[in-house]
């Protein structure tokens, strides 16, 4: 389809031209109406008077031809004798015999009639437009005076011409103005337009400019306004925007929110996290039991809760879902991984089972050497000796597993001190305190101490080396060396605790720090160990935000090394 907008000024210019032409047009028809009008008017006056004195010369004349003939030439026009009875006497332009009788022409009847007869039309005898005047006389003949009115119609063209003369460079002369006003006005809106067009393009500060014009410069103010208002709009959404997704990312919880047509339309950090990837689409959500549960949601629209394993390694997330619109069924899923807490439950329901089984043993020991003493009582001496110290022992082996057990608990549930620990000389203290131990049986413990201040807990980190080096003092050989180092290495302070006992096979080293695991439960028994001790240690490089690792090799000794952060 043909573009049938034109541009403002072309507009304005085409309009002007069509009401110039028009307004000119019927005003030049008025003044050649008007103006023709009283030429004729008076060109009958005037006739009318011609008349009246050729009709008077009329009545001396001997000749009406001549008369006729030279009023005619006078008068520049045709004189025409009739009598009363229609025939034509004489004629200045015609021969009166070939004339028709006139009787019947209207000028003619209004002068029989004693008026003054006047009338326009096209003659037969000359073959062209005439005016005919012809006066009433009371009984002689009628004398009819006739012009043509091509003299009347050539002035009304020069007066028409003449306008039209003036008019056209007149008009032209607007139509420039015109021209001009409009592409000065247009100016301004295409300013506007420019301005407008930016705004929709996105830029709220778009710089308007002020018009002259009172309309154009409302509509440029009313754009600024709405712009800056947008802006300011679009700023405050942006930053609830990012209020909201900053507060989603940090949320511990993953959330999922899927649309009423499956699309995931916000998923946040935590759930990329445990779903292990992006997911687009309620059907890109693995295990399907998550878009079950969202279908569900949806349909019976209650909330529910159910615990799914996510991803690779595994994870247990416990996955709240509801529907949050009830015009368009949205559904919120909130992930929380609860894996941990599942272990921790887990591990606390198999610590109780163990450590009732750990107790149980020492308890039948003391029970069993009891009932062997009570047999032996007044009768064997020695036996009753030999019970008591079996008894004996077995009660020292629960008192010292109640004795890691209560370690454990207190670390469990106290916090953690926070003080900056001299750890040299907790070390030290340890180091004598355990030179200076009945169980130290010949052996040498050397140092080598660098003085190191660690943030954390001195009675937890004393429990944790005075374990590994109760441990070293244990599986040592009489007479061996212990050797303890602490050192700065890197951003950590590195406790080593070194020994040259028996040693620690490769497939358990992995194990050796869990709850009463124990490579020979024998002779770790033997030894007085509850298997509690490393898993102590563990526990406490936790909780300080450090590592424990251990480098043995068979029949050469131990390496045990704590790393706390600086
Ligand atoms: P325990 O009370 O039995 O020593 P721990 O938790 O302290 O319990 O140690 C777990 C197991 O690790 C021990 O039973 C023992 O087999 C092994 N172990 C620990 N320390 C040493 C060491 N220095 N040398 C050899 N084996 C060790």
């Amino acid at each position: 389809m043909a573009d049938s907008r034109r541009r403002l000024a072309g507009q304005l210019a085409l309009v002007y031209s069509i009401v110039f032409l028009v307004t000119l047009g019927s005003f030049s028809w008025l003044v050649a109406r008007s103006a023709s009008q009283s030429l004729t008017d008076q060109i009958v006056e005037s006739m009318g008077e011609a008349a009246s004195l050729v009709r008077s010369q009329l009545v001396d004349a001997r000749d009406p031809h001549e008369l006729a003939s030279i009023s005619g030439a006078q008068l520049g026009a045709r004189v025409t004798i009739i009598d009363r009875d229609g025939t034509v006497v004489a004629d200045s332009q015609a021969d009166p015999a070939s004339m028709e009788n006139h009787a019947d022409r209207p000028e003619i009847s209004d002068a029989l009639q004693g008026l003054t007869g006047a009338e326009a039309r096209f003659s037969e005898t000359l073959g062209v437009e005439q005016i005919y005047i012809a006066v009433p006389s009371d009984d002689g003949p009628i004398v009819r005076i006739s012009k043509s009115r091509g003299q009347i119609d050539s002035r009304v063209a020069a007066i028409v011409r003449t306008i039209w003369a003036l008019a056209i460079p007149v008009g032209f002369l607007g139509l420039f103005g015109v021209w001009l006003a409009g592409r000065r006005l247009a100016r301004p809106i295409t300013e506007l337009t420019d301005v407008a067009s930016r705004v929709a393009a996105g830029d709220l500060e778009p710089g308007v400019r002020r018009s002259r014009i009172l309309e154009l410069d409302r509509l440029g103010v009313a754009i600024g306004g709405t712009a800056g208002r947008l802006g300011r709009q679009i700023v405050e959404v942006e930053e609830q925007r990012t209020t909201l997704s900053t507060t989603l990312a940090n949320l511990p919880q993953g959330v999922v929110l899927v649309e009423a047509d499956d699309s995931i339309s916000v998923v946040n950090t935590r759930a990329v996290d445990l779903v292990g990837y992006r997911a687009a689409r309620l059907a890109n959500l693995v295990p399907a039991a998550l878009q079950r549960s969202v279908t569900n949601a949806r349909e019976a629209g209650t909330a529910s809760t159910i615990e799914v394993e996510i991803g690779r390694p595994p994870r247990t997330v416990s996955v709240f879902t509801t529907r949050i619109d009830d015009m368009t069924p949205r559904v919120l899923m909130v992930l929380v991984d609860v894996t941990d807490q599942r272990r921790v439950e887990a591990m606390r329901r198999n610590f109780v089972g163990d450590a009732s089984h750990e107790l149980k043993t020492p308890i039948a020991g003391v029970i069993a050497s009891l009932e062997a003493m009570r047999l032996a009582l007044g009768q064997d001496d020695q036996r009753m000796e030999q019970f008591a110290s079996q008894a004996e022992h077995s009660a020292r082996r629960l008192a010292a597993i109640v004795e890691d057990l209560l370690d454990l608990s207190r670390l469990e549930s106290s916090d953690r001190k926070t003080n900056d620990v001299q750890l040299h000389e907790v070390i030290e203290s340890e180091v004598n305190a355990a030179r200076s131990g009945e169980t130290a049986h010949g052996l040498q413990i050397i140092t080598s101490v660098e003085p190191i201040v660690v943030r954390g807990d001195a009675t937890e980190l004393a429990m944790a080396v005075r374990n590994l080096l109760d441990n070293a003092i244990n599986y040592s050989p009489d007479g061996a060396s212990i050797l303890v180092t602490v050192r700065k290495e890197d951003d950590d302070a590195v406790v080593e605790v070194c020994d040259t006992g028996p040693g620690i096979p490769t497939r358990h080293l992995g194990r050796v720090f869990e709850r009463f695991y124990r490579v020979d439960s024998a002779r770790s028994r033997r030894r007085g160990g509850t298997g509690l001790g490393l898993s102590l240690v563990r526990h406490v490089t936790d909780r300080h935000g450090g590592t424990v690792e251990v480098e043995s090799q068979l029949g050469v000794g131990s390496t045990f090394t704590m790393r706390l952060p600086l």
